[in-house]
C-alpha cells in the first residue's frame, strides 16, 4: 500500500525505526503550519528553531534516500491545517494508508484521531521512541491514589531501568543529594562559557517575517546558539558532561545577575524536539562520571538524572493522566491579568527584571527562575492560570504543553490543588536573597516588608497566606506558616495586608 507517514516538528528522532530502511512505497511529509505558529505567540527564537531544525531533519532525512514532501510556510500549495494539508496529499498523489507518531500533545492527538475517522483510507500510529515510559504508565502506577509523589516514581524508574543502582540499592546509599546541593553562586569557581557556535538562521527568519507571523522575543540571526540538528545536540550534551556537570548540582538552584546559564545543560529544546533521546543522555552523564569520578561526584549526577528521567517522565505522564480536565484547573480561582512587565521586563524588582529579560533575548530561563522568581510573583499576583500558561508556552525555546502546562499550571502555580506538589512553591525576599545577588542590586529592600521601597514579595507572600487560609491551612507542610502569621500584632498583620493591597492595586508599577 502506498504510505504517507507525517513527521511532526517535535519528532525529530533520526533513530527512530521508521528510517532503519528506506521503503519505496512510503512518503514522508513535515509541514510548517499556521495552526503551529498561532495558537500562542511564540518566542522568534522558538519558531526559527523548529522550523530550522525541522527543514535540516528533511534535508539529511532525503539524502538518506527517504521520499520527503516539505511544506513552507510560504508555499502556496500549504492549507495552513494539519487535515487540510494531509487530505490534499492523500487525493493529489492517491495515498493507501496514513501513519503518524504518537503526538505529545493532547491537541495535536485529538485533531489527529478526528482526522483519522474521518478519512476514508486506513490508518495507525506507533511509538516515537523517544521517552522511557509509556503515555499511560503514571496513570497505572498511582492508580487510586490523589496524589502522585514524584520521588515514589523516580525510585521506581531508577530500579526498573538500573539507573545509579548497586544491586537493589541506589549507588552512594541515598536516592537524593538535594541537601549537598543547592548552593548560591558567589564566584568560587568560574562559570565556562556558554556553548555556541554560529549558525546563521537568517533565512528562516525572513520566512517568519514574510509569512507576518506574530511573535515576542529578539534573535541574532546570524549567531543563533540552539542546536538544530543531532549533531548539535550531541555536542551540547557533551560539552554539559565534561564541563558543566561537575557543578550541576552544586549551583542547580543557584541566580545570578551576570550568569544566564549557569551550569545547566541548555539541552531542552534538543530533548522536546527529539533530536536526542533521554536514554542516550543518561548513558552520556553516567559515562562522564565513571571516567572522572575525581572531578564529577554523584550528587551532581544523581541531581542531573533525576530532572531527565524523574521530572520529565513524570510530568509526561501526568499530562496523559489528567488532560484535558487538567488546562482548566484554578484551585485559588485566580483572575488577575499578568502585570505588563511580562512582556517588557521593565520593573524595579531586580530578579524580576533579570529573569523576565533573559526570557525574552535568550527564549531561556533556568529552573529557579521560571519556578522561584516569575512563577512565584504570578502566584502571589494571584493571576489567573490561563495567562500564566499562555506565557510560559510562547516565551520557552523548550515550552511544548505537556511539559509547560504541568510545570507551570502544576508545580508553579498549584492551580492543580496538589497532584504535581504537595504545596504551593512560594517565598518571599527571603529565598531571594539566599539563593542569587538580585537583592543587593534591587531598587526594592529586601529586609523591608512594608513601608517606602518594601520589595514586593514580602507583604504579597503574606497576604497571599492570608487570602487563602481556608484552602491551605489544613496543608500539614504549611500549617507553620499560619501559626507564624497568628502570631504577628494585629497592627502588624494590617500593615503587611495594607502593604501588599497596595501593591497589587499598582503592580504594573512595580
Ligand atoms: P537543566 O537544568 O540542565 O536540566 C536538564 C533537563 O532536565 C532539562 O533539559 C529538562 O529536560 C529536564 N527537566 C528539568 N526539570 C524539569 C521539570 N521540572 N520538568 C520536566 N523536565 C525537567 N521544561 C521544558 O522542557 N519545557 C517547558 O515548557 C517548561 N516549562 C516550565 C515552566 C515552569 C513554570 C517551570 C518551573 C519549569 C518548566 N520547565 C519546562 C522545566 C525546566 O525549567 C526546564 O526543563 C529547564 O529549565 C530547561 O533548561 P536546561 O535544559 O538547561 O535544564
Amino acid at each position: 500500500k502506498r504510505t504517507l507517514r507525517l513527521v511532526l516538528g517535535d519528532q525529530l528522532n533520526e533513530g527512530h525505526s521508521w528510517f532503519a530502511e528506506v521503503k519505496d512505497n512510503v512518503v514522508y511529509v513535515m509541514m510548517e503550519m499556521r495552526q503551529e505558529t498561532d495558537y500562542v505567540t511564540h518566542h522568534i527564537q522558538k519558531v526559527t528553531a523548529f522550523f530550522s531544525a525541522m527543514r535540516t531533519f528533511s534535508v539529511k532525512m532525503k539524502s538518506k534516500g527517504h521520499d520527503f514532501i516539505y511544506l513552507k510556510i510560504n508555499d502556496t500549495d500549504n492549507e495552513q491545517s494539519l487535515p487540510e494539508n494531509i487530505k490534499k496529499l492523500i487525493e493529489e498523489h492517491g495515498f493507501e494508508h496514513f501513519e503518524y507518531l504518537l503526538p505529545d500533545e493532547y491537541r495535536l492527538d485529538e485533531q489527529i484521531k478526528k482526522f483519522c475517522k474521518e478519512v476514508s483510507i486506513s490508518s495507525n500510529a506507533v511509538d516515537t521512541e523517544h521517552f522511557l515510559t509509556k503515555r499511560d504508565d503514571i496513570a497505572q502506577f498511582f492508580r487510586g491514589k490523589k496524589q502522585f509523589l514524584m520521588e515514589n516514581f523516580y525510585r521506581k524508574m531508577r530500579k526498573d531501568h538500573d539507573i545509579l543502582m548497586n544491586g537493589k540499592d541506589p549507588v552512594g546509599d541515598k536516592w537524593n543529594f538535594d541537601h549537598e546541593n543547592r548552593n548560591k553562586y558567589k564566584g568560587e569557581v568560574p562559570i565556562p562559557p556558554a556553548y555556541s557556535y554560529k549558525i546563521d538562521v537568517s533565512e528562516v527568519v525572513k520566512d517568519i517575517e514574510k509569512a507576518g507571523i506574530k511573535t515576542i522575543g529578539i534573535i541574532d540571526q546570524e549567531n543563533f546558539h540552539w542546536p538544530i540538528d543531532r549533531k548539535q545536540a550531541l555536542q551540547f550534551a557533551r560539552y554539559f558532561c565534561r564541563e558543566l556537570l561537575p557543578y550541576f548540582g552544586t549551583y542547580q538552584d543557584a541566580m545570578h545577575t551576570e550568569e544566564k546559564f549557569l551550569f545547566h545543560s541548555r539541552i531542552s529544546f534538543a530533548l522536546n524536539s527529539k533530536l536526542i533521546s533521554p536514554k542516550e543522555l543518561v548513558e552520556k552523564v553516567i559515562k562522564a562520571w565513571e571516567e572522572d569520578s575525581d572531578k564529577i561526584n554523584i550528587a551532581q549526577v544523581e541531581g542531573y538524572i533525576r530532572q531527565v528521567i524523574g521530572w520529565r517522565e513524570y510530568m509526561r505522564g501526568i499530562y496523559w493522566a489528567k488532560m484535558p480536565e487538567y488546562a482548566d484547573k484554578n484551585y485559588f480561582e485566580h483572575t488577575r491579568k499578568l502585570p505588563n512587565f511580562y512582556w517588557t521586563g521593565k520593573t524595579k524588582m531586580k530578579c524580576m527584571e533579570k529573569s523576565i529579560k533573559q526570557s525574552l533575548t535568550e527564549a531561556y530561563a533556568h529552573h529557579i527562575q521560571r519556578l522561584m522568581v516569575t512563577g512565584n510573583f504570578a502566584l502571589l499576583n494571584m493571576t489567573n492560570p490561563d495567562e500564566v500558561d499562555k506565557w510560559y508556552l510562547g516565551v520557552y525555546i523548550d515550552a511544548i504543553e505537556w511539559v509547560e502546562i504541568t510545570n507551570t499550571r502544576g508545580m508553579s502555580q498549584f492551580a492543580d490543588g496538589g497532584i504535581v506538589g504537595s504545596k504551593p512553591y512560594l517565598s518571599s525576599a527571603n529565598y531571594m536573597h539566599k539563593m542569587s545577588n538580585y537583592c543587593s542590586d534591587c531598587y526594592y529592600d529586601h529586609k523591608k516588608k512594608v513601608g517606602d521601597k518594601a520589595c514586593p514579595f514580602n507583604s504579597l507572600y503574606w497576604n497571599f497566606y492570608n487570602t487563602h487560609r481556608d484552602k491551605l491551612e489544613k496543608n500539614q507542610r504549611i500549617a507553620m506558616m499560619y501559626r507564624t502569621w497568628d502570631k504577628k500584632s494585629n497592627d502588624e498583620k494590617e500593615d503587611l495586608l495594607t502593604q501588599a493591597d497596595y501593591y497589587l492595586h499598582h503592580v504594573d508599577d512595580l
